[in-house]
C-alpha cells in the first residue's frame, strides 16, 4: 500500500528491521519492544490491515511458517513456551494496521499486554456460544 504504513515501508527495505526470514509472501522480524527476548513478527509482504483482510491461502501458511518460525525461535533463545498472537484492530490492540503475528516466548507466566477479562456470567455464556454457532460457515 502506502509510503505511511511502517511494515510496507519495512517490507520493501525502506526502514531496516532484523529480520529472520523472507519468502514471497511474508517476511519475519524482530520486534522492537520486545516482550521477551527473541520476541518476532510474522508480517505479509503485501498490506492487509486484518486477519478478516488476508486471503485464505495466505492465512493456512501463516500458521505453518509461524509454526516453524517458534520452533526455531525456541530453540534459539532457549525457551519451551509461546504465545502466537494476532490483534485485529484498534480495540484488540491493534497498533500497526498491517497484518502481522507476534511470535513470543515466554519463560515466566509474567502479564502479556492483553488481559484477561472477568468471569463469564454462566447464565448467559451458552447462549452466546449459541448465537457464534449459528454464525459458523
Ligand atoms: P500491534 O499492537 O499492532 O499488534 O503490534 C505492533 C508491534 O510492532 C509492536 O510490538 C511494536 O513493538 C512493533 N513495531 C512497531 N514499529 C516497529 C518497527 O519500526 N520495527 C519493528 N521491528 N517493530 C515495530
Ligand atoms: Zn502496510
Amino acid at each position: 500500500m502506502t509510503e505511511k504504513c511502517v511494515f510496507c515501508e519495512i517490507a520493501n527495505g525502506r526502514i531496516p528491521s532484523i529480520r529472520v526470514y523472507e519468502d514471497p509472501d511474508f517476511i519475519a522480524f524482530m520486534d522492537i519492544n520486545p516482550i521477551s527476548e527473541g520476541h518476532l513478527l510474522l508480517v505479509t509482504r503485501e498490506h492487509y490491515p486484518s486477519t478478516l483482510d488476508v486471503p485464505d491461502k495466505l492465512l493456512d501458511k501463516a500458521l505453518t511458517l509461524a509454526k516453524r518460525l517458534a520452533k526455531a525461535m525456541l530453540l534459539g533463545v532457549g525457551a519451551e513456551d509461546f504465545n502466537l498472537i494476532v490483534n485485529n484492530g484498534p480495540m484488540a490492540g491493534q497498533l500497526v494496521p498491517h497484518w502481522h503475528m507476534h511470535v513470543i516466548p515466554r519463560r515466566s507466566k509474567g502479564e502479556i499486554p492483553i488481559k484477561t477479562g472477568d468471569p463469564a456470567d454462566l447464565t448467559k455464556l451458552p447462549f452466546v456460544a449459541e448465537r457464534i454457532r449459528q454464525n459458523l460457515q
